[in-house]
């Protein structure tokens, strides 16, 4: 009865010892360094066995009850399981947890919501907003007419007025709210007003936040929204892949969107993992992290602001800061590279109204999703913006600046050390 079949890493290594090292070097530098990527968290082991397990083998395109292929009985208790929980967890009418990733959840949630040409209203990029808003190179930017709202000059936070103002002048059939860098809590109020005033559906995507929704650490979008769309692997600590939550009218084009329209057969192993992951984020402790998170992001960002590197919108309300490095000179770009040679893990980004190109960009973007679950602090996250600000000033060109980088790097290493992600994790060979 309880026998797994489970991941063995000896045979890994016995086996393919290039793919054996790759695993084990991954394991090893996302324990020796500082994840601040805003968008990563790390997985519980119980969610890591679930993907890693034979569930994988088994094609089930359909859904529960209703598939193209027999023997599905029991990964339909896990889809079973994951769509419960999530309706529960997120007080949804609907949930789909088939999408691949959060990509994937957007574009069946614009296939169920509009069609070819219609016209969308979302958050432009360089001011937050997801590729899968009307970027150019993206299927939403090349099948839609996607008109971008921005962030206010002076507040650097959303402009409603100007949303008001687009929504009456391009009349959207969608309109999208949810980003991948704004630090700020979202008035999904707000938006769903001016969606009825346009007759526009409202989609809110979740992606970075639904974790925090999950831990009741910020307001719910699930009230306001026609369809929500997320990711499940960000603050939500779950394995990668999406999901969509939905009113009980969309359900069923919502599912039709996902699958057959834009998908194949489902992948059990990772909706497994995400019925795992979605009953932990449902447990009191999970409530206890999500407001941990906040707190630990509101401590990183006034570090930071103390050290002369300015939070965009003067702080934050989530997971994440956003940071203008202008002062100090240095690019994100070059912050970024400095940064990932002292073992510290962030990402440029470009702040609103930017003027350097994007791959240089003005900012960088921190999160604290992943230290707040190896256990961090606020003590640490002063620490941390301490040496980031060490980091981000030491040029590596010269001499000394390579020297600091290294220390940097040491005391990395030590802080993450009493912090450990996968403490008793052992890998073969
Ligand atoms: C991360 C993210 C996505 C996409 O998620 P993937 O799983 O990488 O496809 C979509 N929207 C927003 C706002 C995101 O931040």
């Amino acid at each position: 009865m309880d026998t797994f079949w489970g991941p063995d890493y000896a045979a890994l290594r016995a086996e393919d010892p290039e793919i054996a090292d790759v695993v084990a070097g991954e394991l090893q530098r996302q324990r020796t360094g500082l994840q601040l990527i805003a968008s990563e968290n790390f997985t519980s082991p119980a969610v890591l066995a679930a993907l890693g397990s034979t569930l994988t083998n088994k094609y089930a395109e359909g859904y529960p009850g209703r598939r193209y292929y027999g023997g599905c009985a029991e990964v339909d208790r896990a889809e079973e399981l994951a769509v419960a929980r999530a309706e529960e967890l997120f007080g949804a009418a609907h949930a789909n947890v088939q999408p691949h990733s959060g990509s994937a959840a957007n574009m069946a949630a614009y296939a169920a919501l509009v069609q070819p040409g219609d016209t969308v209203l979302a958050m432009d990029l360089p001011h937050g907003g997801h590729l899968t808003h009307g970027s150019k190179v993206n299927f939403s930017g090349k099948w839609f007419r996607t008109v971008g709202y921005r962030v206010r000059p002076d507040t650097e936070l959303i402009d409603y007025d100007e949303v008001r103002e687009l929504a009456r002048a391009h009349r959207p059939a969608l309109i999208i709210c949810g980003a991948t860098a704004y630090p700020r809590l979202i008035d999904f109020a707000a938006f769903r007003d001016i969606a009825d005033e346009v007759g526009a559906y409202l989609m809110v995507d979740a992606a970075h936040f639904i974790g925090l929704v999950a831990g009741r650490a910020v307001p719910s979008p699930v009230p306001h929204a026609d369809v929500v769309s997320c990711t499940t692997h960000k603050v939500l600590r779950g394995p990668r892949g999406g999901m969509i939550l939905c009113r009980e009218e969309l359900a069923a084009r919502i599912d039709k969107a996902v699958f057959p329209f834009t998908q194949g057969g489902p992948l059990m192993h990772a909706i497994a993992a995400k019925a795992v992951a979605l009953r932990e984020a449902s447990l009191p402790a999970f409530q206890g992290y999500a407001h941990q998170v906040v707190r630990n992001s509101q401590a990183l960002a006034a570090g930071l602001a103390a050290e002369g590197m300015r939070p965009v919108s003067g702080g934050t309300d989530t997971h994440l800061a956003l940071v203008d490095l202008r002062d100090t000179g240095v690019t994100g770009c070059a912050a970024e590279e400095r940064c990932d040679r002292a073992r510290i893990t962030l990402n440029k980004n470009a702040i609103p109204f930017d003027p350097e190109k994007p791959m240089t960009a003005s900012g960088i973007r921190v999160g604290t999703a992943g230290a707040t679950t190896q256990g961090m602090r606020e003590a640490e996250m002063r620490q941390i913006a301490g040496l980031i600000a060490t980091a981000v000033r030491a040029d590596p060109a010269t001499v000394a600046g390579a020297a600091v980088l290294r220390d940097v790097g040491t005391e990395v290493t030590e802080l993450v050390r009493r912090f450990p992600a996968y403490p008793d994790g052992e890998m073969a060979g």
